[in-house]
Order: structure tokens, then sequence, then C-alpha cells
């Protein structure tokens, strides 16, 4: 199994007016899946090997932007004193 230790950020857009929404993302094998907890259709995903991405009903009004932490960047932070 592969380990991950970098956080991957993922700005989307520039944020010049336009409404942030922040997203969550899960792993979906080789993709990440960014949600947005305001537009329950959006989603975009993002392929950490190839780079590929899709999008779903993005908005030209809204500046998505996500964090992906891998499960095991996150335990590091949460042992430390
Ligand atoms: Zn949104």
């Amino acid at each position: 199994m592969k380990r991950d230790r970098n956080v991957i950020k993922v700005d989307f857009k520039p944020p010049e007016n336009a409404v942030h929404h922040p997203c969550t993302a899960i792993r979906d094998g080789d993709w990440l899946v960014f949600r947005c907890s305001e537009c329950s259709s959006y989603e975009r995903r993002l392929n950490w090997r190839t780079g590929a991405m899709k999008v779903k009903n993005d908005s030209p009004d809204i500046f998505h932007t996500g964090e992906y932490f891998p499960r095991e960047y996150k335990e590091i932070f949460e042992n430390v004193n």
C-alpha cells in the first residue's frame, strides 16, 4: 500500500468576486473526490496519479477550494504533543 505523507492542496479558481466554498474530499482509489456542503450537485474529481480532472455542475460565481489530508498525515499531527 502506498502512503502519502504530503498534504495535497488544490486551488481550483482565482477568488475574484466569487463566493468561497471550502470543499471536503474523500479518496476513491486513484481519485480524490471533492464535494461542497452547500452545492449538493457539485462534484470535482482529481486523479492524483495522472492529474486528470472531472467536474460536475460547477458555477462560475463560486470559488471552490479543497484540501485532502491523507489519513496517515493527520495521525502524525494528532500524535504530536
Ligand atoms: Zn459550493
